[in-house]
């Protein structure tokens, strides 16, 4: 990555921490539970639960700056969600199949009953 005052190239490396590393807005409370209400930004695709956190960063000595890109993080619970729906569709497409199914079959055995009555019987 080139840094993007000095335009020369960037040493790339890790900024390193114990759990998630993120980003906050200006005035977060870090203190939350729920570090999304607060609007943070993980940067560590792996690690920070087990294993130390790394947030994959470039640094331009001579500028002073660090660049740490935002990785895509996909969310454990997002998925289980996902699976959850799918499922529950499932359930219900079966549920409406069944009904319908049901349906017909009533409808077969009433128009049967009929064709099997006497028409002389009063
Ligand atoms: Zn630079």
């Amino acid at each position: 990555m080139k840094c993007p005052y000095c335009d020369k190239e960037m040493a790339k490396g890790f900024i390193f921490g114990g759990n998630h590393i993120r980003w906050y807005p200006e005035g977060a409370d870090t203190m939350m539970t729920f570090p999304e209400e607060e609007g943070a930004i993980r940067l560590n695709a792996t690690g920070g639960l087990v294993t130390s956190a790394r947030a994959e960063s470039y640094c331009c000595a001579d500028c002073r700056m660090v660049i740490t890109p935002v990785p895509e993080i996909e969310d454990p619970l997002a998925k289980v969600k996902q699976k959850w729906d799918a499922f529950t569709d499932r359930i219900e497409q079966q549920s409406e199949k069944r009904q319908t199914e049901r349906a017909a079959e009533q409808h077969r055995k009433k128009r049967d009953k009929q064709r099997k009555k006497d028409p002389w019987e009063v």
